[in-house]
């Protein structure tokens, strides 16, 4: 994971770098509030460990921030005092998790493992929505009215990006590159291949197609 730790006590938050980095996480230091924000808002962190007490600005204002920009980085809390006020403060404030100090590095371990794993389960829970197309990913699974579709691997990688993109119209490049990689060979004719092999499954039975093709361009999905 890529990991933002901001804390004030530099011993301390070179300890909490070492630590991590151990762990084979990629990890950096901010000192202070201001520098932390600015850190979280230009880059996309897994996870933000975040002292409470900070010069500049402290842990909850910088939490409220980052939250009211509706970034969903994991953030666990570090407060100093083991009083409840901060605890309900920083969980309020949209933290996920919050240490008491001093903590040991086998609980600031296990802690930052747990909230991985809870973001983890957040993106496999998801599911895609376009018009009667739902698109399960946690299971692999497609419905179109509730009738189950089964999709092989690429239609399922193939639909996933239309639907990401659904009103949009996508080039074959495009398409080729988000679903085959950008070292395909380029004149391949996959793409109209696949998205024959979708249309099949997911408009032949129905009588709204939502596969448009875009002469000239490529192909969009029905908003
Ligand atoms: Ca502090």
């Amino acid at each position: 994971m890529h990991i933002l730790v901001v804390e004030d006590e530099r011993r301390l938050a070179n300890l909490i770098r070492r630590a991590l980095e151990e762990e084979g996480h990629v990890v950096d230091v901010a000192h202070d509030g201001v520098d932390g924000l600015d850190m979280a808002e230009g880059t996309t962190y897994d996870l933000l460990v975040l002292d409470l007490m900070l010069p500049r600005l402290d842990g909850i204002e910088v939490c409220k921030r980052l939250r009211s920009d509706s970034r969903d980085v994991r953030i666990l809390m570090l407060t100093a005092r083991d009083a409840i006020e901060d605890r309900v403060l920083g969980l309020e404030a949209g933290a996920d998790d919050y240490l008491i100090k001093p903590f040991s590095f086998s609980e600031l371990l296990a802690r930052i493992r747990a909230l991985s794993r809870r973001q983890v389960q957040a993106q496999v829970e998801e599911e895609l929505c376009v018009g009667s197309l739902v698109l399960d990913l946690a299971r692999h699974e497609a419905r179109r009215d509730n009738r189950s579709i089964e999709l092989t691997a690429k239609e399922f990688q193939l639909l996933e990006f239309l639907m990401r993109n659904a009103g949009n119209v996508l080039t074959r490049t495009q398409i080729l590159d988000h679903v085959w990689g950008y070292n395909y060979d380029s004149f391949s004719n996959n793409v109209d291949i696949y998205v024959h092999y979708l249309r099949n499954k997911i408009d032949k039975d129905f009588s709204e197609p939502m596969i448009r093709t875009v002469r000239g361009v490529g192909y969009s999905l029905k908003a």
